[in-house]
Formats: C-alpha cells, sequence, structure tokens
C-alpha cells in the first residue's frame, strides 16, 4: 500500500480547460503558476473534449471534484446550454469562457473576457474613455470587448467588420447598456479613426500565418491608446506602427492574464496578481514556439 504523499495532492486536477484541439493552451502555465505561488493544492490541465462528447464529458467533470474549468474553441457557445445559471456578462455576451462548480453541484457560467480586456488597458492607460472607441471586429471577442467598454464607461464604440452585417448585429445585442453602440462600413475606419481615444484590434489578421491589419493611422491623434488582442507575435505589425508614430500600445498578452485572474477567483477565492513573473513565463513559452 502507499501512502498519500504532499507531491500527490499537488497533481490532483482541481481546474482545467476544455476545447478541441486544446494542445495550443496557454492556461495551464498561468493557472499552474498561480496554484502554486497561492500554497494551493491540484492542479489545472488541458482537457480535449470533441464536440459530441462535450455534455457527457462535463458531466464527468462534475463528478471529480473540480472547482471549476475554462471554455475555449469551439465549446464557447455550446456550454451555455449546459451550465444551471449565468452571469450578467455571459448572457448578454452569448457566451461563456469559464464554468464554477458550485458546492451544491450546479455549474455557474461566466465570461471573464470583458473584464480582462479592460483591466489590461487600464493598468496602462486610465483616460481611454475621453472619446470614441473603435473597434475591429465583430466576432466572438469582440463581443466580450465591446460589453467590457460598455460597462466600463466608454461614451461611444464604432465597430468595424469585413462583413458589415455580422457588425450590425452585434451592436443591435448592445444598445441597452447605457453607451452609443454603431455598426460603420469598415472604409470609414481611417476617417472615423480622428474622433478614438482608443482603437482596438479584434479579429484574427496580424497574427501569425494570417495577413497583417493594414490601417492607415494618419487621423488618430498621438493620444489614443492602441491595443491588439492577438498575441503571437506580442508586437503586432499594427501595434510596432502605433508605438513608432507615438502611440502609447498594449499587447493582448495582458487580456489573457487578466481574464484568467477572474476566473481563478472564481474557482477558489483568490485573487492572483497579474505579475511581471507570469507575464514572462508566457512571454519565454511564447518564444520557444515560435
Ligand atoms: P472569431 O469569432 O472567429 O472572429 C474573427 C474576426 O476576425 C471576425 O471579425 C472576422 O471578420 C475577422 N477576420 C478574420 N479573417 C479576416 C480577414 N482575412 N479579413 C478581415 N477580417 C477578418 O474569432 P474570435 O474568437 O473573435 O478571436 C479573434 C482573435 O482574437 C483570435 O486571433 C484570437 O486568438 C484572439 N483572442 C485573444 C484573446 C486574448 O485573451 N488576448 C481572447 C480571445 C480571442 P468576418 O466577420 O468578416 O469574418
Amino acid at each position: 500500500m502507499t501512502s498519500k504523499t504532499q507531491d500527490d495532492d499537488k497533481e490532483v486536477p482541481v481546474a482545467g480547460v476544455i476545447g478541441w484541439p486544446i494542445g495550443h493552451s496557454r492556461s495551464p502555465l498561468i493557472h499552474n503558476f498561480w496554484l502554486r505561488k497561492s500554497g494551493l493544492k491540484g492542479s489545472y490541465v488541458p482537457i480535449a473534449i470533441p464536440p459530441e462528447a462535450l455534455e457527457e464529458e462535463v458531466n464527468r467533470l462534475k463528478q471529480q471534484g473540480f472547482s471549476g474549468f475554462n471554455v475555449t474553441i469551439p465549446h464557447k457557445e455550446a456550454i451555455f446550454a449546459l451550465v444551471d445559471e449565468k452571469d450578467e456578462a455571459a448572457t448578454a455576451i452569448g457566451a461563456v469562457n469559464t464554468v464554477a462548480l458550485k458546492s451544491d453541484g450546479t455549474l455557474r457560467g461566466l465570461n471573464t473576457d470583458g473584464l480582462g480586456f479592460i483591466e489590461n488597458i487600464s493598468s496602462t492607460k486610465t483616460n481611454w474613455k475621453t472619446g470614441t472607441a473603435c473597434v475591429i471586429g465583430a466576432g466572438g471577442a469582440a463581443r466580450a470587448i465591446v460589453y467590457g467598454l460598455a460597462k466600463a464607461g466608454a461614451p461611444r464604440i464604432e465597430v468595424f467588420n469585413r462583413t458589415e452585417e455580422r457588425a450590425q448585429n452585434l451592436v443591435a445585442d448592445f444598445q441597452d447598456l447605457g453607451t452609443e453602440v454603431v455598426a460603420l462600413p469598415m472604409k470609414t475606419l481611417s476617417e472615423r479613426m480622428k474622433d478614438a481615444s482608443l482603437l482596438v484590434n479584434t479579429t484574427s489578421l496580424g497574427m501569425t500565418g494570417e495577413p497583417p491589419l493594414d490601417l492607415d493611422l494618419t487621423a488618430l491623434s498621438q493620444d489614443a491608446l492602441v491595443t491588439d488582442i492577438v498575441y503571437v507575435p506580442l508586437e503586432t505589425a499594427l501595434l510596432k506602427s502605433a508605438r513608432e508614430r507615438g502611440n502609447e500600445v498594449v499587447d493582448g498578452l495582458g487580456m489573457l492574464i487578466h481574464q484568467a485572474r477572474f476566473a481563478f477567483k472564481a474557482w477558489f477565492d483568490v485573487m492572483p496578481e497579474a505579475s511581471r513573473e507570469v507575464r514572462d513565463l508566457l512571454v519565454v513559452d511564447l518564444e520557444k514556439s515560435k
């Protein structure tokens, strides 16, 4: 008979991330670092679940004593129907990126992407709300970001997307948050930038292997904050040209770290720090996988 050691406790999965595929996820690096740093037992594991097995596998996780799990592509919308309750953000965004297992065995779905985005930009520059927020893209991430911006008090949000109808559908869902949210044609973006205090790319353009996001920044005020949620590479062509003309820039890695902080807090009731150490860990990993 073998007795249980402290090292065994460290290895017991207590949280994880579900997706298909899942090998690319950097969430285990972040959460395992914070678990060790907080002196908590257990590990955070990647869990590959094909779409057809989602319900069965989620039921299995419920039996395994998990505190909760993150949800990534392609399950963020499908998990919506499997949770027992949702927070306001998940309901408004229409997607869940974090599930917490409550003590009564029910599942609470949260969406921490919008909050993570806001924390990331606000920790760099606090006066990003003085003008318009120009949001490029209308996919899942854009929904979380528009919600986050509106809740954080952005005075006006303009959404530009290749497929204009998708931008119109997005803005229709965010008309009741006390912020003016409009969809505008992509071709007007270079001109509309003149009123922006924040410019954000939420598309996959600029990511390694994708075409760059080619924008004329001439009309953009040098006081505007420019941010990209793509973080591979860390400095996208958009961020490079914005930085070179004197704008403050924020890369996408901080959003990944900050959305994770809110998930960790929901599971373990500890708010971890977005420290230099955790960022460096991710930067080293990104360098390795180049
Ligand atoms: P998504 O739902 O598939 O949306 C993709 C968006 O990119 C849409 O607006 C799409 O426009 C646009 N797009 C794609 N290819 C394009 C092209 N060739 N030209 C113009 N527009 C194009 O994806 P998502 O979940 O929103 O994710 C978007 C990006 O954000 C990904 O790179 C993802 O890795 C990153 N992300 C980062 C974080 C973070 O924590 N930093 C969090 C979430 C996502 P159409 O509607 O016209 O197709």
